[in-house]
C-alpha cells in the first residue's frame, strides 16, 4: 500500500511538474501570455502529443480475435475448459491452414493504440492460470507452428503441484520468460472469484503485488493483465491502469478492436476459434471495411441529373462541406441561406426523434458540426450494439475520412483528435453504400443495417469521386439502398454512405431543390436538424444550362459485388412497391443508361447572396418552422429517445 502511494504520488509530482511547466510559460510573462498565445499553445502542444493508450480509431481497419485457453491435458479432461493436446495440435493446425498469423501482445498493443497494421489475417493466443500442462504439452507445439503466446499467472499458486491441475514454478517461469514467443502477464495474486467485490484495498493489493512479484522473479515489466473469471469494472480498470498496466483482458466474445476499453480487451474461450473468426469476418464484411482517408479537392460546384443504371439521380458535385446543426429544425434551403459563402446542400445524418412535430435535435452518433463546434458524444448506450460499426464520416480543412464506428471508444473529442488533429466535422451514417467504387451488396449493408435500409424512399446520401471532390446526391424517386450504392457507383461516385432518407430526403443546389422525400420537389421536405452544405460558388456553365460534366463509369457496365460468389437479389425481392416501376433486371449494359439531361432547362437562380423575395419552397419550409418550437433553450441535445427514423429497425 506505501509503495502504491508512493507511485501515486510519484505520477501527480510528474503531473504537477508537467502543469508547471505549462504555468511557468504563462506566469513568468502574463502579460505576454494573454496578448499572444503562441507560447501557450506551444506548451499544451507539447502536453498533448502524450501517446495515445485507449484503443484507436486508427486501429478500426482490422479485427483481431484473441483466444484464451486453460490447462492442457494428455487425454482426460477433468473440465470442460480443458483442451487435450491433441484438440491444441489441431487448432495450431487449423490456425496455420487458414493462413493466420498469431501475433504477440506488444504487435496487439500497438495496433490497438496507434493502429499499427498487424498481418491482414491475425489472432493472438492467450492461456490463464499458469498451468503446467502448457509448458508440457503447449509449448512443443506453439514452438512447432512458432506462433507466439501470452501466460496469464496467479502469483500465489506458482509452483502449487497439489491437485490435478499442477501449476508452474519459478524456474519453469524463469525459463519461459527467456522464450521470445513467450510473454508472461498477471492474473492477480489469489484468483479471486470477483475482484469487483473486493475492498478498494484488495483491489489494489491483488492488481499490485502480483505485478511487483512478477517483475521482481522474472525481470520484465508487467504491462498486461487478464482479470480473473474476467471480472471487471470502470472501477477496477482505473485501479489497473493506476498500477502501471496498460491493456488488460477480459472473457467478452469480441474482436479487440470493438473492445470498450484498453482496460477491458475481450477474449473468446478457446471453443469458440470458429466463432471468432466468423465476428471477425462479419466486422469487415458490413462496417469494417478500410479506413478510408483521402484529401477534399475543391472544385466548382456543379450539378447534374439523370438515370444511373435502374436509379434517377440528382447529384451535386465539388466545393468544401460543412456540416451544420440546427437550434430548431430547418430546410435545407434554411442552412444554406443563413450560411454565407455555401450555395448547395443536402440533409445530413440521423436524428433522435423523427416526428415533424418534435422539436428534440439529438443526433445519433457523435456528431460535430462546423457551425456549432463543440464535440457532443452519442448519448444513447442502449442502443450501441445497434450503432457499432456504422460508418462514421469524419472531417477537417484538407482531408475527408470514412471509419467503422466504436460506441465505447470513438465517443469523445481526444478519440477524434487522435485521429485526425484537425478534424472539424463529424457525424454518424446509416451504412457504407460504395467502397473503392463498387456498390456494396444488400447482404453486407443488412450486416448492421436495419431491414427497412432496403424500402424504398428518395434516399440521400454522402460521396466522393476518385479526384477527391465532394459528391452530394439523392434518388429522384423511390429506391432501396442498394439501388442507390448501384446507381451512385455507375456514376462515378467511389466512397458512399447513406444519409437520413424518406421525408427529410433533400437535395438543393443553389435556389431549387432538386430531390426532395416527397413526389414532388414542390412540397418541402422534413426540417431537419442536421445538415451538409457546400462552400463555393456554383459552375457557371451547369449554372446557366443545367448541365454538367460529371459522367457514368463507362468501364463498368455491371457494378460488382465485393462477394462475387453471393447471388446478387432482384430489387423485386425486396422492394415489391418498386418492381413494377423497376425496369426488368439484365446483365446487358444497354440497362446503364447515360445521364439524360430533362428537356426544359432547370431554372437556377443565383445563390442566396443576392437577396430579393424568397422562393416559394423556402415558404413552405418557413411554414414548417413556424409550427415548430425552438429547442435551443431547453438544451439542444436533451431529450428522450423515440425512434430513429430509417436508421435502426424494431
Ligand atoms: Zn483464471
Amino acid at each position: 500500500m506505501n509503495n502504491f502511494a508512493s507511485r501515486i504520488r510519484t505520477t501527480l509530482s510528474l503531473m504537477i511538474v508537467v502543469f508547471g511547466v505549462v504555468s511557468c510559460t504563462n506566469g513568468g510573462n502574463k502579460k505576454s501570455a494573454a496578448s499572444g498565445p503562441s507560447s501557450h499553445i506551444g506548451a499544451v502542444s507539447e502536453v498533448a502529443v502524450a501517446p495515445y493508450t485507449e484503443i484507436s480509431m486508427k486501429a478500426q481497419a482490422q479485427r483481431v480475435p484473441i483466444l484464451m485457453y486453460h490447462d492442457l491435458v494428455k487425454e482426460d479432461k477433468t473440465v470442460y475448459f480443458d483442451v487435450t493436446r491433441r484438440e491444441f495440435a489441431d487448432q495450431m493446425q487449423w490456425i496455420s491452414d487458414q493462413k493466420i498469423t498469431p501475433i504477440t501482445l506488444d504487435q496487439l498493443y500497438r495496433h490497438l493504440t496507434t493502429g499499427a497494421a498487424v498481418p491482414e489475417k491475425s489472432i493472438v493466443i492467450t492461456f490463464d492460470d499458469n498451468y503446467q500442462g502448457f509448458h508440457d504439452f503447449a509449448l512443443p507445439i506453439l514452438e512447432a507452428f512458432k506462433f507466439p503466446a501470452a501466460m496469464f499467472v496467479h502469483t500465489k499458486y506458482v509452483g502449487d503441484k497439489s491437485g490435478k491441475h499442477p501449476k508452474m514454478d519459478w524456474p519453469t517461469l524463469k525459463e519461459l520468460v527467456k522464450n521470445p514467443l513467450i510473454t508472461i502477464g498477471s492474473h492477480t495474486v489469489t484468483h479471486p472469484a470477483d475482484i469487483t467485490l473486493l475492498s478498494p484495498e484488495d483491489q489494489t493489493k491483488e492488481l499490485k503485488d502480483s505485478k511487483e512479484v512478477l517483475e521482481k522473479q522474472l525481470g520484465k515489466p508487467m504491462d498486461y493483465l487478464a482479470y480473473p473469471d474476467g471480472k471487471n469494472d470502470k472501477i477496477v480498470q482505473a485501479k489497473a491502469s493506476e498500477c502501471g498496466y496498460k491493456m488488460a483482458f477480459t472473457m467478452e466474445n469480441t474482436p479487440a478492436e470493438e473492445s470498450p476499453s484498453i482496460m477491458a480487451v475481450g477474449r473468446y474461450i478457446q471453443s469458440r476459434l470458429e466463432k471468432a473468426w466468423d465476428d471477425r469476418e462479419t466486422s469487415l464484411r458490413g462496417g469494417a471495411l478500410a479506413i478510408f482517408r483521402t484529401p477534399i479537392k475543391d472544385a466548382p460546384v456543379v450539378f447534374e441529373e439523370g438515370q444511373f443504371r435502374k436509379t434517377k439521380l440528382a447529384l451535386v458535385l465539388g466545393g468544401m462541406p460543412e456540416t451544420e446543426l440546427s437550434p430548431s429544425r430547418e430546410g435545407v434551403l434554411d442552412f444554406i441561406h443563413r450560411t454565407p459563402g455555401t450555395v448547395a446542400g443536402i440533409n445530413g445524418g440521423f436524428f433522435a426523434m423523427a416526428a415533424i412535430a418534435s422539436t428534440d435535435n439529438q443526433m445519433v452518433g457523435p456528431c460535430k458540426t462546423h457551425d456549432v463546434a463543440t464535440f457532443y458524444p452519442d448519448k444513447f448506450p442502449e442502443i450501441w450494439h445497434k450503432l457499432r460499426n456504422r460508418p462514421l464520416v469524419v472531417w477537417g480543412p484538407t482531408e475527408f475520412a470514412i471509419v467503422a464506428f466504436q460506441p465505447e471508444t470513438a465517443n469523445t473529442d481526444a478519440a477524434f483528435k487522435d485521429f485526425m488533429p484537425d478534424y472539424t466535422d463529424t457525424f454518424l451514417a446509416g451504412v457504407w453504400l460504395i467502397h473503392n467504387g463498387i456498390p456494396q451488396s444488400k447482404e453486407d449493408m443488412d450486416t448492421f443495417g436495419s431491414k427497412d435500409i432496403q424500402d424504398p424512399r428518395r434516399r440521400a446520401f454522402l460521396g466522393i469521386d476518385r479526384d477527391g471532390h465532394i459528391v452530394l446526391g439523392a434518388s429522384t424517386e423511390s429506391a432501396s439502398s442498394q439501388m442507390l450504392a448501384e446507381a451512385a457507383a455507375s456514376a462515378g461516385v467511389q466512397e458512399a454512405v447513406l444519409l437520413d432518407s424518406g421525408f427529410s430526403t433533400s437535395l438543393v443546389y443553389g435556389e431549387d431543390v432538386k430531390a426532395s422525400g416527397h413526389s414532388t420537389n414542390a412540397i418541402p421536405s422534413r426540417p431537419v436538424p442536421h445538415a451538409i452544405v457546400l462552400r463555393g460558388t456554383l459552375d457557371a456553365r451547369t449554372a446557366a444550362l443545367g448541365v454538367s460534366t460529371f459522367k457514368p463509369t463507362p468501364d463498368e457496365p455491371e457494378p460488382k459485388s465485393r462477394h462475387r460468389h453471393r447471388k446478387r437479389k432482384e430489387p423485386a425481392d425486396e422492394s415489391p412497391n418498386e418492381a413494377t416501376a423497376a425496369p426488368p433486371d439484365s446483365t446487358s449494359s444497354t440497362t446503364d443508361q447515360p445521364p439524360t439531361i430533362p428537356p426544359t432547362v432547370p431554372t437556377t437562380t443565383p445563390p442566396a447572396t443576392t437577396g430579393g423575395d424568397p422562393p416559394v419552397k423556402k415558404k413552405d419550409v418557413s411554414n414548417y418552422l413556424h409550427r415548430m418550437q425552438p429547442a435551443l433553450s431547453t438544451g439542444l441535445l436533451g431529450g428522450n429517445l423515440k425512434s430513429i427514423s430509417g436508421f435502426i429497425s424494431n
